[in-house]
């Protein structure tokens, strides 16, 4: 049942990681693209008392796609890095400690470079 992870399989993964990534960074860039605040903000004018125009939201809404899309720029910088790693010899084992990483945990996140533990040590990512 526990079929061992191969870096063929690794790499496979990682592979398919950057294309949804990428996928879904086109799908958030096509949408930040659709959101003019400016044409958001030429609606309004007449209802002045909504509280909050629709630019605002618009606003607010390509603000939250700009850093989705930062996060998900940097993400693929970490794959890129993940794939790098395939090529070495120690892309099982973690780049902090080098003890295992654990294939569970690869295959769940293929481009993760640290262990459970010293994961657990680092704030964020
Ligand atoms: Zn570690």
């Amino acid at each position: 049942m526990t079929k061992s992870l191969t870096v063929a399989k690794h790499r496979a993964n990682l592979d398919q990681l950057e294309t949804e990534t990428a996928a879904s960074i086109a799908i958030m860039q096509a949408t930040y693209d659709e959101l003019d605040p400016e044409e958001a903000a030429s609606d309004v004018g007449a209802g002045e008392d909504e509280g909050g125009s629709e630019g605002d939201l618009t606003r607010f809404e390509r603000d939250r796609l700009r850093a989705r899309i930062a996060e998900e720029n940097l993400f693929l910088e970490v794959i890129a890095a993940a794939k790098l790693r395939s090529k070495g010899k120690g892309w099982k084992n973690c780049t902090k400690c080098a003890n295992p990483i654990g294939e569970p945990r690869l295959e769940a996140l293929p481009a993760t470079d640290l262990c459970v533990t010293c994961k657990a040590d680092r704030a964020n990512w």
